[in-house]
């Protein structure tokens, strides 16, 4: 009877799994196994929404195995430690796993493989399962990763795909191996009231439903705030109950500027995670340095705060962050307007930022949030490095009718159409009776500073 170890990681799913597809094909018994990675709770990376929708998929993986005849075998601890007790427990001679896609997962990986070889085991290491094309594969000639999105998408678009595999019919599990309980979403606290179901299913289905309903739409929705036009698909991705392999064949299937357009956002997650993969010392420095003097959070407290808290007077601004603490996730237009305020505006570092999106996102990823931090504060890819938005030429241009600010700002509902993107221009009797706080900085005041800042004046 030959076992093998099957670890799961970001890839939280049964269909389109080749680290499971290669075990089942190569060995009579199979050990699904998780590892709840004391490191990560350490480095503060354990936020509360990422744990309640972890819990979720969990269960939904441990159901899935045992709707096959199997199980799923959860501990917590050292992966490479964990990994190799339960490899000696149950006799397996490979453990299957997927590529990791960041430095810290790329550092583990080395980890579990010098435990497992001491030990006389091997490791497969399998692509294609985080992200459609590895980060690496596919390189400009004078460099070791694109720096500029386009030319990187062109080479990407190019890459010939793997098949998809299906989920397997039964998965024989051996008897012994102690597994703890797995947890449930309602075990975790200060979770956002409006967070998505995680799990396979749930994202199966969320795709399922965004292939029939969004995709064709989705270049003329993406940018309609009030709309909702986009996928919200980022979680799934994040925590890989959906396989982004899949996704691009299926939405190459079903063609159309849509799907096309999709497809190519898709490209971006893959952009982020090869440019941090090459500078791994990007998720805390700056990738592209311009002397910034950033304030710090301690120099701009009361302004930091209002800013997490969706209290700036800019409206705009201010629905977009409680969308965040509320749902755990944002738009990606009020991603981009909420950083530029914040580095822009603001003129706040934005490292700052960045952990505050990592405090809730239920998606955050340390290679998209911090390249895209980056981006919008200019020290990253973007080829317009002092480009700043205007929180109300952006609100009134990303809802038109000020429906999504009123959505997540109800202290503005009395005020209708655009003129809820300025507060301050009505008149005074009807401004006075509202509970909204005054801007915490002039915009003007804000780019003056900004533009001096990076010696633009
Ligand atoms: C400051 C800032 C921080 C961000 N932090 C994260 C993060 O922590 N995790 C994360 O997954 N995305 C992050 N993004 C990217 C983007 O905002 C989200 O991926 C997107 O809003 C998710 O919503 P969706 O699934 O509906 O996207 P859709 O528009 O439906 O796009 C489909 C998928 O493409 C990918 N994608 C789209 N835009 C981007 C982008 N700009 N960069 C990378 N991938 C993209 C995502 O995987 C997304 O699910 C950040 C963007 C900004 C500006």
């Amino acid at each position: 009877m030959t076992v093998a170890v099957v670890l799961f990681t970001a890839d939280l799913r049964l269909h389109d799994h080749p680290p499971l597809h290669a075990a089942l094909a190569s060995a009579d018994e199979i050990v699904p196994l998780f590892v709840r990675d004391q490191a990560i709770g350490e480095a503060g990376f354990d936020a509360a929404n990422r744990r309640a929708f972890l819990a979720d998929c969990l269960r939904d993986l441990d159901a899935g195995l045992r709707d096959r005849g199997g199980r799923l075998v959860l501990r917590s601890g050292d992966v490479a430690e964990e990994v190799c007790a339960v490899a000696s427990e149950t006799g397996a001679d490979e453990v299957h796993m997927a590529a990791g896609v960041s430095a810290y997962a790329r550092h583990r990986e080395e980890r579990l493989r010098e435990a497992l070889e001491a030990d006389g085991r091997r490791l497969r290491v399998h692509d294609g399962v985080v992200t459609a094309v590895a980060p690496g594969t596919v390189t400009p000639t004078s460099s070791d990763h694109f720096a500029v999105f386009t030319p990187y998408f062109r080479r990407w678009a190019q890459e010939r795909l793997r098949e998809v595999f299906g989920a397997p019919r039964t998965v024989r599990v051996p008897k012994g191996p102690r597994s703890e309980e797995v947890p449930a979403r309602g075990d975790v606290s200060g979770v956002s009231e409006g967070l998505a179901e995680g799990g396979e299913e749930a994202g199966r289905k969320a795709f399922t439903a965004w292939r029939r309903h969004g995709l064709a739409a989705y270049e003329d929705n993406h940018d309609d705030l009030a709309a909702d036009g986009t996928s919200r698909l980022s979680p799934h991705l994040h925590f890989g109950t959906l396989s982004p392999v899949e996704l691009v064949h299926r939405c190459r299937d079903a063609g159309g500027a849509g799907a096309e357009a999709f497809v190519r956002q898709l490209c971006w997650r893959e952009f982020h995670y090869q440019v941090l993969a090459a500078r791994p010392a990007s998720s805390h420095e700056n990738y592209r340095d311009k002397h910034d003097r950033w304030r710090s959070e301690a120099d701009a407290a009361d302004e930091v705060e209002a800013w997490r808290q969706g209290r700036t007077g800019y409206p705009m601004v201010d629905a977009a962050m409680r969308q965040l603490r509320h749902e755990g996730w944002m738009h990606n237009r009020g991603r981009l307007l909420t950083a530029s305020f914040l580095t822009k505006t603001l003129y706040v570092d934005w490292r700052v930022g960045a952990r505050h999106f990592l405090d809730l996102l239920v998606d955050g990823d340390i290679p998209n949030n911090q390249m895209n931090w980056q981006w919008m504060a200019g020290t990253g890819t973007d080829s317009r490095p002092n480009r700043v938005l205007n929180p109300v030429v952006q609100g009134k241009r990303l809802d038109p009718d000020g429906e999504y600010v009123r959505r997540w700002v109800p202290e503005l509902s009395p005020v209708s159409g655009s003129a809820v993107h300025e507060p301050w221009k009505l008149p005074d009797e009807d401004r006075e009776r509202l509970d909204y706080p005054e801007p915490v900085v002039e915009l003007a005041e804000g780019l003056a500073r900004f533009r001096q800042a990076r010696g633009l004046e």
